[in-house]
């Protein structure tokens, strides 16, 4: 009969709790062996919890107290000299300072770069590999998780991250070195480390190996082969995992590799089973993904099990069963959403319910449907609910029906647009501006816990954030800023925000999913057609508007970072929800025109990291993606200044798709990478404006004025003085007034610099 397992547990616990102590532990107030203490009972109430839905094979390895990536550089001793473990061995701090730059104990040093894990919002510490890497196994703490388990009596299956996907991943410290070369020196490591773990009577290791749905070329497929190969070891078996999407190219690779099983992704990539049968030889395991890691719905029981009977009678106790991906990118409880509408809340999949539709599954495999007859039928009730739900809110869907095909492009090119936009703005050359947020101070953080908690009305809670606003406007005006923002202070999360306000939104009270480290988000979840039902942020713009002369900038979430930082509903195609998003901002920009707002950001931070894992997808995703943006920022006056900003700067392999955008001003972040950025502008001629970052306001120091001045200079060789503006990298919600201040007076003295050199030798050349 079919086996249960699973690939991960979402390791931050329900009330958050591991947040909690790791902050607690980081300001001193925890010592650690009680963060220890804290770890442990979060493992063994998770895997208790797995236990009861009947998860058969428990994952050890997915716990972490910050990232499995970097617990995987540590077990293998892959430490960059300046934490100074110099046996590769390292300390918990050590391990802190690898993340964060800074531990309790130790000196500061710089932290190692953090980076998106394949297509989600979960991020992992880059293994960074020195030119003369050594690796040294450091397994400890693995294995006395693996005895903990044990020791409460479980069935344990170890998870690593494979070998490939741990070099894939890494940074060699000299750029362009082949990372194929640590391979040999990497896999006897791997190979001590197996024999621990069966020596530990550990019976299944799951090696996570993702990259092997992305285009590998030759030389990756057969360092595969030759990394498995090696990696046998009589007495352990090998589950072999890959999620997030196909095999694709890989598919023949994947099902013929030394090992004793293979989990793939049904849920993304239901097409591959069939191939994957075909060529799967008979002693292998073959683990199906079908349950979403990825997303917040329930499962189909019906038709999974529909698909899944043949398979388990042809494949007995070969078929294994378990969730497409870890489930750490969902949350923990779907039960603690008490507030929602209770037919979505019963439509909802989180965690603890995706282990037991698995349960369920395996039961009716077993036992046959009658079995489960009770549980199918509320399962069946709990989607149709959600359909129902889905109807008769169609408002978003048929305007996006109805689309005409001039709807996503401005009424002018840029070229003509450019002047007047100049004329309705009258700003100076080089103008300064910033990316919309200011700090979310201690007082504005009050005002809305106050207001949760119903302490404060609406009217007092408008009148602080009124308040905020009118701060950020004075210290705005005082500083020099040519363009001014209102600061974001109403806003908990540039996502949720909108969300709380679209039609066709749910907001959760405890949805929380790991970003990084401590950092958890809480996305909204789209499940039913978009629309809305009001303006959105136009009543706090204008009153920002109404306290100065200068112009305000309108201050939009775009409607593909809402999509990405969203859970989406499944029944219909990603492309056709985000034109529903599209459309209500649209609306918004509308309003905002309407309100007499001359200039509206557009952000789209999330932008690049909705492109698909496989480089022959990127065309088709940057199409609907682009014409999105477009669609939001179309209808807008040719005067109407629209500005776009991302938060990275590997632009050369999109830099024609974000020129397709066709917005007025990109401002971007440059501050980190000055170089990288100025080969792609100057390989395409850009069209339009461009704010490349001058302060990188992700490190803790106040820029000097000559500094700013110099990366204005820089960006001036490629760059007319006409198009080039001047601003920080990103949003400054997270940093303090009390460094804001002085590092955008030293840029706006630096712009003013500039400015009056540029202006002198036009006067002079006149002349
Ligand atoms: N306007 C947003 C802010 O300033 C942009 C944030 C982002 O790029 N992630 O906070
Ligand atoms: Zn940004």
């Amino acid at each position: 009969m079919a086996v249960l397992h699973n690939l991960g547990f979402p390791r931050i616990g329900l009330q958050r709790e591991l947040k909690r102590a790791l902050e607690a532990y980081w300001r001193g107030e925890l010592d650690q062996s009680r963060l220890e203490q804290v770890g442990r009972e979060l493992r063994e109430r998770h895997w208790a919890l797995q236990a009861e839905a009947g998860i058969q094979l428990l994952p050890v390895g997915d716990f972490s107290f910050y990232d499995h990536v970097l617990d995987m550089s540590c077990l293998l001793g892959v430490v960059p000299e300046r934490f100074g473990a110099g046996d590769g061995a390292v300390d918990l701090d050590t391990y802190f300072r690898m993340a964060r730059g800074r531990a309790p104990t130790g000196e500061d040093a710089v932290a190692c770069e953090l980076t998106k894990w394949f297509d989600t919002n979960y991020h992992y510490l880059v293994p960074e590999l020195a030119p003369e890497q050594r690796f040294s196994l450091h397994a400890d703490r693995l294995l006395g998780q693996i005895a903990e388990a044990q020791a409460l009596g479980h069935r344990v299956k170890a998870v690593l991250l494979g070998p490939l996907t741990f070099l894939a991943l890494a940074k060699p410290a000299v750029p362009g070195v082949d990372k194929l070369g640590f391979l040999d020196a990497l896999l006897p490591v791997y190979g001590q480390l197996l024999e621990r773990l069966r020596d530990g009577g550990v019976e299944w290791v799951q090696l996570d190996e993702p990259i092997l749905v992305t285009e590998l070329d030759r030389r990756w497929q057969q360092a595969f082969e030759h990394a498995y190969n090696r990696l046998q070891l009589p007495g352990l078996k090998r589950l072999l995992a890959t999620y997030f999407d196909g095999l694709g190219d890989n598919l023949h690779l994947a099902a013929s590799l030394p090992v004793d099983g293979l989990h793939i992704d049904v849920v993304r990539a239901p097409e591959q089973l069939e191939p994957v049968l075909d060529r799967l030889p008979g002693y292998k395991v073959l683990s199906l993904g079908v349950v979403d890691g990825r997303n917040v719905w329930r499962a189909d029981l019906g038709a999974l099990l529909d698909r899944l009977e043949p398979l388990a009678a042809r494949l007995g106790e070969r078929l294994w069963l378990a969730p497409s991906c870890s489930l750490l990118h969902v949350p923990v409880d779907a039960a603690a959403e008490t507030a929602l509408d209770p037919v979505l809340q019963a439509g909802l999949a989180f965690a603890v319910q995706k282990l037991d539709e698995l349960r369920l599954l395996r039961r009716g495999l077993a036992e046959g449907r009658e079995a489960i007859a009770a549980e199918l039928a509320a399962n069946r009730e709990a989607l149709s609910g959600l359909q129902r739900l889905r109807t008769g809110r169609e408002d978003g869907r048929r305007r996006v029906e109805r689309l005409d095909a001039n709807a996503s492009r401005r009424s002018l090119p840029y070229a003509a647009r450019a002047p007047l936009q100049r004329a309705a703005t009258a700003l100076p050359l080089l103008p300064t501006t910033t990316i919309g947020s200011f700090p979310q101070t201690a007082e504005i953080r009050a005002a809305r816990a106050a207001y949760r908690r119903g302490e404060i009305d609406a009217q007092e809670y408008t009148r602080r954030m009124q308040e905020a606003i009118a701060q950020a406007v004075r210290e705005q005006e005082a500083i020099g800023l040519d363009v001014l923002v209102h600061g974001e202070a109403e806003r908990n999360d540039m996502v949720e925000y909108f969300g709380e306000q679209l039609e066709g939104f749910a907001c959760t009270a405890n949805g929380w999913v790991q970003s990084y480290g401590s950092r958890c988000v809480k996305p909204p979840i789209i499940y039913a057609d978009v629309s809305r039902p009001r303006p959105m942020t136009v009543a706090w713009t204008s009153h920002a508007q109404s306290l100065t002369d200068r112009p305000m900038k309108g201050m939009l979430t775009g409607p593909v970072t809402l999509l990405h930082w969203s859970f989406v509903r499944d029944d219909q195609p990603r492309s056709d929800t985000c034109r529903q998003l599209a459309l209500a901002l649209r609306d918004e920009v509308a309003d905002l025109e309407a309100a007499g707002i001359r200039i509206i950001q557009i952000d789209a931070p999330a932008f690049r990291e909705g492109l698909p894992l496989k480089r022959s997808k990127w065309a088709g995703y940057l199409q609907w993606a682009g014409e999105c943006f477009r669609l939001a920022a179309g209808g807008a006056d040719p005067a109407t200044q629209i500005h776009t900003h991302m938060c990275y700067s590997e632009f050369n392999d999109i830099i024609d798709a974000i020129a397709a955008l066709d917005a007025d001003v990109i401002t971007i972040e440059t501050a980190r990478s000055h170089l990288g950025l100025l080969d792609a502008f100057a390989e395409f001629a850009y069209p339009g404006e461009i704010g490349p970052g001058v302060w990188d306001i992700h490190s803790p120091r106040v820029p000097s004025v000559e500094e700013m001045v110099a990366a204005i200079e820089s960006a001036l060789r490629w760059l007319p003085a006409e198009r080039l503006w001047v601003n920080p990298d990103c949003g400054l919600k997270t940093r303090d007034w009390s460094d804001v201040r002085p590092a955008l007076a030293n840029m706006v003295s630096a712009a003013r610099i500039v400015r009056e050199r540029l202006t002198g030798q036009a006067v002079a050349g006149s002349g």
